[in-house]
């Protein structure tokens, strides 16, 4: 199981444990030809992985991923083939990063008053090496401290929703958020559909409320996906109309099952997702399906 194109990617930049040219060269070991890199409210990444790919001959495909908050619930919007100087859009994720970063100054005070010990926005912020902190690293730090076994420990009992480090913040709306990817060129890509473990109701009205905004396109394929769960999202691709896309939603090395590239492939009943980008050369991803 393997693919050559890989269109959810994190680096350094956000929550992810490699800078983006060594997100690169790992993809090039790993045989992906077509990577995008797809930082959480970021695209800080993006000139350093295309030199690095400029280098290698790997397409990058310019990316981020944007949390939204929708009648109460979040759900993540990756956007694809973007123009990273647009103006509105970096507005947009400037506004994004302040809200993760007071949330996460909030997070490290709970966890301290949960018991977890001093001096944790000092260390997050040191562990994650720049200016965005997520949960994902908080996680990390519980690991490092001998606190949980695992990050999914960490999530299960401290960060995830209704546990004692999480805190509720209200990300950008479905609108908006659709309104800087399309005004910078890109494409919505309504990430991981069946992740959220949401009732199968409320997941459709918010894939209806996706459409109805102006979405392009679902991951039909993520990182760890059965083939239950890759009918399950393409039936719902081709319902509404969606065109597909595909990415391991890569962090870390050291979670194997969400490795570079190690994805099925797109089924072929579903519209690729950069048949509408027409400044790739035609045949470039479709040859490498
Ligand atoms: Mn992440
Ligand atoms: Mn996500
Ligand atoms: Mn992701």
């Amino acid at each position: 199981m393997a693919s050559k194109i890989d269109l959810h990617t994190h680096s350094t930049v956000s929550d992810g444990v490699l800078s983006p040219a060594d997100l690169v060269l790992r993809a090039v070991e790993r045989g992906v030809c077509a990577l995008a890199l797809t930082d959480h409210d970021t695209t800080a990444g993006l000139p350093a992985a295309q030199e690095a790919a400029g280098i290698c001959g790997v397409v990058l495909i310019p990316g981020v991923e944007i949390s939204v908050t929708w009648s109460g619930r979040t759900f993540h919007i990756v956007g694809l083939g973007i123009d990273a100087e647009n103006a509105a859009l970096q507005n947009g994720l400037a506004r994004i990063r302040s809200i993760r970063r007071q949330r996460a100054r909030e997070m490290a005070h709970k966890l301290e008053r949960a018991g977890m010990g001093s001096n944790l926005w000092a260390e997050v912020c040191e562990l994650a090496q720049g200016e965005l902190v997520g949960r994902a690293h908080f996680a990390r730090l519980l690991v490092r401290r001998g606190l949980v076994r695992d990050p999914n420990e960490a999530f299960r009992r401290y960060l995830g929703s209704g546990r004692p480090g999480c805190v509720e913040v209200r990300w950008a709306n479905l609108d908006e958020a659709m309104d800087w990817i399309h005004q910078a060129g890109g494409s919505a890509v309504f990430a991981h559909p069946l992740q959220y473990r949401y009732p199968s109701a409320v997941l459709k009205r918010m894939l209806e409320a996706f459409v109805g905004a102006g979405g392009d396109a679902i991951e039909v394929v993520t990182g760890g996906s059965n083939a239950e769960q890759i009918a399950a999202a393409t039936a719902h691709a081709r319902r509404l109309g969606l065109a597909g896309s595909l990415g391991s939603d890569f962090h870390t090395p050291d979670q194997p099952w969400n490795d570079l590239g190690r994805i099925s492939p797109l089924p072929e009943c579903v519209t690729p997702v950069w048949k509408r980008w027409s400044w790739l050369p035609e045949t470039c991803l479709t040859e490498w399906l």
